[in-house]
């Protein structure tokens, strides 16, 4: 049921099964909160054991249906779907600011971003590889396809309530698969809106019931463990924290299902002594401050050679400083709040560590008092090596500086991680830009250039970030088994 009046009082907050919006089987509903100001915007149907069953039941019937669809027709759903989904933007921008928290203008940057998924796997559904050769022994020949691993249970956060589920959903739909979307419970309205979508486009293409459920709930690790102990069940792919990814991999073994693990990071940020001060404070204004630092790309370490430490730290603190925070519904806002108060006071506990073992606080350091979850952006310099806020993600506007002598010990800092999502390096000279892309360890490489994310891109990890690939030409495979047919 919506609550608030400032969301439009029709939108969804039942179930998304299949072609219908229906509400749960059970009475249970639970809460999405603004974080801005905590005032309760809707209650959402909490799904339980029957609904997710129902929905592999239906994912199964789907799957039947949906895996002979001509490549063709699959590629045309998709595009539609980046059409009507991106004719909604400010609809979905909304609703995204309303529970998360960004910024519309950010809101509205993460629906073009989702919608492209769509695109780019409309464009990709037409391509999916294949070989044929002739044995060299000249006893027959090869022929190797890909057929569909089947249906998919897709896990997704909420620090990007859309476009993390589309670049799930768009190579799964492409490759042939159905797909079961468990939202984040902080942020299920982005979600359950995306059934719209899917609902006006589906009717459309006669597209099977149950190819796409979207089952909100609280229980989501009863979920998961119920839905992968099903043998039915062929795939899950994961956005979120390292520990949970770890459990699903456990799980996943009983089964053998494929798995795809997008976890955390702790992005290295490094400024060479040659870097462009101008490029460098406005990838480190981007890497760190999207999003309001809730990204799992997000630079929380920046390395700056020390003979352009000083005018490169005054530079950024001042900009950082100059950050706005407020609700996001206002324009003028350029911070938005934390997605909830545990995740505050986590923060503000980094913060308060490091500071009591001797960092210096450039600006901010607190949580702001009043409604909502506020935190100051912040950075903080002379941070003492070993420190939690240099080993774990923080997840909020706040950002360490350290410097080094020489890019050699730059890089040897900025990889002293177990994380190896996203890394970034800025240095003018081609030697420079080739030492860092060379020698930075992660699964994504900006050089003299923050912004990564790119559904034409493969986007990855490696280490404790995870493995497997979204978006590029490697993100369907997520979704393919191979077939190899020997004939004579
Ligand atoms: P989280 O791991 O707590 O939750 C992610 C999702 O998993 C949610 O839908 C949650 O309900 C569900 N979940 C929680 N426990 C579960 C369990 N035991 N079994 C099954 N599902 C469970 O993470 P979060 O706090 O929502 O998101 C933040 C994390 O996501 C950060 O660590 C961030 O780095 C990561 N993230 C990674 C990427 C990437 O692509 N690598 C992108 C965005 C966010």
């Amino acid at each position: 049921m919506i609550l608030s009046p400032l969301l439009p009082p029709d939108l969804p907050t039942g179930l998304w099964l299949g072609t219908s919006n229906r509400a749960a089987t059970t009475d249970s509903t639970f809460e999405v909160e603004d974080p801005a100001t905590g005032e309760v915007l809707a209650t959402v149907a909490d799904a339980d054991s029957a609904d997710w069953n129902a929905a592999l039941d239906a994912a199964m019937t789907a799957q039947q249906q949906w895996a002979p669809v001509t490549s063709r027709r699959r590629s045309e759903m998709l595009s539609a779907l980046f059409s009507e989904l991106t004719r909604r933007t400010e609809d979905f921008a909304r609703v995204m600011t309303l529970e998360m928290g960004k910024p519309l203008a950010e809101a509205r940057g993460e629906v073009a971003y989702g919608a492209e998924y769509f695109r780019w796997f409309a464009e990709e559904a037409v391509r999916i590889p294949g070989r044929y050769a002739t044995a060299p022994s000249g006893l027959g020949q090869l022929t190797v396809t890909r057929t569909p691993v089947g249906p998919v249970l897709a896990i997704t956060p909420w620090n990007f309530p859309l476009a993390m589920a589309t670049r799930k959903i768009a190579p799964a739909l492409a490759a042939g698969c159905p797909v079961i979307v468990k939202p984040a419970a902080e942020t299920p309205l982005t979600m359950l809106l995306l059934g719209e979508v899917f609902a006006e486009v589906f009717g459309r293409f006669n597209v099977p019931e149950g190819l796409v459920s979207i089952i909100p709930t609280t229980h989501a690790a009863e979920l998961s463990a119920e839905l992968m102990s099903d043998p039915r069940l062929r795939k899950v792919t994961f956005t979120g924290s390292t520990p949970v990814g770890r459990q699903l991999v456990r799980q996943s073994a009983e089964n053998l299902l494929h798995t795809s693990m997008e976890l955390g990071g702790n992005a290295p940020f490094v400024v060479a002594a040659d870097a462009d001060l101008d490029l460098a404070i406005e990838g480190a204004i981007f890497a760190k401050m999207r999003n309001g630092g809730e990204a799992c790309t997000a630079a929380n370490r920046i390395y700056v050679d020390q003979s352009v430490a000083n005018e490169f730290t005054t530079r950024l603190v001042e900009r950082i400083a100059g950050y706005q925070p407020g609700h996001g519904l206002d324009e003028t806002t350029t911070l938005g709040p934390i997605i909830t108060e545990r995740q505050l006071d986590r923060i503000a506990a980094l913060v308060d560590a490091a500071v009591e073992a001797g960092a210096t606080v450039a600006t901010g350091g607190h949580k702001i008092e009043g409604a909502g979850n506020f935190f100051q952006p912040t950075v903080l310099t002379e941070v003492p090596a070993g420190q939690d806020i240099l080993t774990q993600e923080i997840f909020g506007p706040v950002v360490t500086i350290t410097t080094f002598d020489g890019l050699e010990e730059g890089v040897t800092l900025a990889n002293d991680t177990e994380f190896g999502l996203a890394a970034y390096g800025f240095s003018s000279s081609t030697q420079g830009a080739a030492y860092l892309s060379t020698h930075l360890q992660a699964g994504m490489i900006g050089i003299n250039r923050a912004a990564i994310s790119d559904p034409a891109a493969p986007f990855g990890g490696i280490g404790q970030s995870g493995f497997g690939r979204e978006g590029g030409i490697e993100g369907i495979e997520e979704y393919l088994d191979v077939k190899y047919i020997a004939t004579s």
